[in-house]
């Protein structure tokens, strides 16, 4: 099953502003790290949101079975731009 790209599914989405790890206020500007998992029916979902202090270039532990990638973005007024996918745990 095909599944959509995820930069090209959440690059633009709205996102918070708020560092999931450190709770730093991140900035127009600031570069951050995105978490997303894919869900059958609903697409890719973004799930943390990290500042550039906090975030992690890998997905770490794995999600048995999930589609789970790490993107890199720039916040930019309450979206993220620019965003390029860093890894994914499906090939
Ligand atoms: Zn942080």
């Amino acid at each position: 099953m095909s599944r959509p790209n995820p930069t090209a599914a959440l690059n633009g989405s709205q996102t918070g502003r708020i560092c999931d790890r450190c709770n730093k206020h991140v900035r127009t500007g600031d570069p951050v790290t995105v978490y997303a998992t894919h869900y059958d029916g609903d697409g890719w979902v973004m799930r943390r949101l990290w500042c550039d202090d906090c975030g992690d270039s890998t997905i770490g532990t794995e999600t048995d079975g999930a589609d789970e990638v790490v993107l890199e973005a720039v916040y930019w007024s309450g979206r993220l731009v620019g965003m390029t996918t860093t890894d994914r745990s499906w090939p």
